[in-house]
């Protein structure tokens, strides 16, 4: 079939065209996207950041519906709402045997290699491959996914806010509620309140943390974080934010988490952070970055350092649990979107993410 997609050729160039996408094979669906959030990665692809195969449709935090399935998927999923999910488990690596599907090496390689698990493209240009970004390609029209990556929810959420489940939302709650284990009346801090660090305060109000401190220099978030369940916002311009913290909660918060993947604001977490605490890092910065910390405090002070990535979630647990906090109005996610644009404002779009002003910006892709 025919479809519409933001394709990127080289760092820089994105461009919507039309692309050819191959009927679902066994294993896989053909999803009618309906929206899809745009998350920093995808910026770090654009810009070269990160490698990546190309030509290459961006866009990995994406919410649709069924149209069709392979042969060996039940037709009765067709019409489903899903969100989509680049961690899907392969079911047979160490790191799914483990419960730790967001590691999974199969769901890496795709990854790596842009293709789906059978080592092809489903997408296709003028006879010649155009490859998957991570098991999803969201920026489009119609996507064809392992029918395990498509996650079903609630068909009362709306796909503008559905989508962020698949990335953003899920990463931010999750390293909250499960990679820190954050336990009711423990201090929290959350430094940078993009769409990640947004949705860390979010989980830390979901789990009764206090108090939960925002740190950002924009003061539209700072606003954004107070109305989502922050307790305190610190503007780190002009102040030392870990001054502040120190000065609201003294020893330091119990769990610090950096989400902009900025080594210098790694280590205001680290400092931020209290005898016997956790700092999560969240924020990914480019590949090769190195964060001074000082061992003598890891040890003396059993301060543990956590990497995450997505939150250490089980995307086909976490996705429905959270969609239906959602629709039960204890996740308030409407207030995270604060710019939503079509398809063929894909530039716009782009720019309004690396503004460094935004909460999460959505395509409507309907
Ligand atoms: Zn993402
Ligand atoms: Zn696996």
């Amino acid at each position: 079939m025919r479809i519409r997609a933001a394709v990127m050729d080289r760092p820089g160039a994105i461009s919507i065209e039309n692309l050819t996408l191959g009927a679902p094979r066994r294993d896989e669906v053909l999803v009618r996207m309906l929206a899809s959030g745009i998350c920093r990665s995808d910026l770090s692809l654009l810009d070269g950041t990160w490698p990546a195969p190309l030509p290459m449709v961006l866009g990995h935090e994406g919410a649709g519906i069924i149209e069709e399935v392979g042969e060996s998927v039940d037709p009765g999923r067709i019409g489903e709402s899903v969100v989509l999910t680049f961690t899907p488990a392969c079911g047979k690596c160490r790191f799914c045997l483990q419960g730790r599907v967001n590691l999974c090496s199969g769901a890496a390689h795709c990854m790596d290699e842009g293709v789906l698990p059978d080592d092809t493209t489903r997408l296709s240009r003028n006879g010649g491959p155009v490859y998957h970004l991570a098991l999803v390609s969201s920026f489009a029209t119609h996507a064809v996914v392992p029918a395990n990556g498509a996650i079903p929810v609630p068909s009362g959420l709306e796909p503008a806010l559905g989508c962020l489940l698949g990335c953003g939302v899920m990463t931010g709650v999750v390293s909250v509620t499960r990679r820190a284990n954050v336990r009711p009346g423990e201090s929290v801090a959350v430094f940078a309140c993009g769409g990640v660090g947004l949705a860390a305060i979010l989980g830390a109000k979901l789990v009764s943390a206090h108090p939960i401190i925002a740190v950002d220099p924009v003061e539209s978030k700072r606003r954004l974080a107070l109305e989502l369940g922050a307790t305190h916002a610190i503007d780190p311009n002009g102040k030392d934010p870990v001054a502040e913290v120190h000065r609201f909660v003294p020893g330091g918060v119990d769990h610090a988490f950096e989400a902009l993947g900025a080594p210098a604001v790694a280590e205001q977490a680290f400092a931020a952070t209290r005898t016997g605490g956790t700092t999560v890092l969240i924020g990914q910065p480019a590949m090769g970055v190195t964060v001074p910390l000082p061992v003598y405090e890891l040890t003396q002070f059993e301060h543990d350092v956590l990497g995450t990535h997505a939150g250490g979630a089980t995307p086909a647990l976490e996705i429905p649990t959270l969609a239906e906090l959602a629709v039960a109005g204890k996740l308030d996610l409407a207030p995270l979107v604060t710019h939503r644009f079509r398809l063929e404002e894909i530039h716009e779009a782009i720019e309004a993410t690396r503004s460094g002003t935004a909460g999460r910006v959505v395509l409507d892709l309907s």
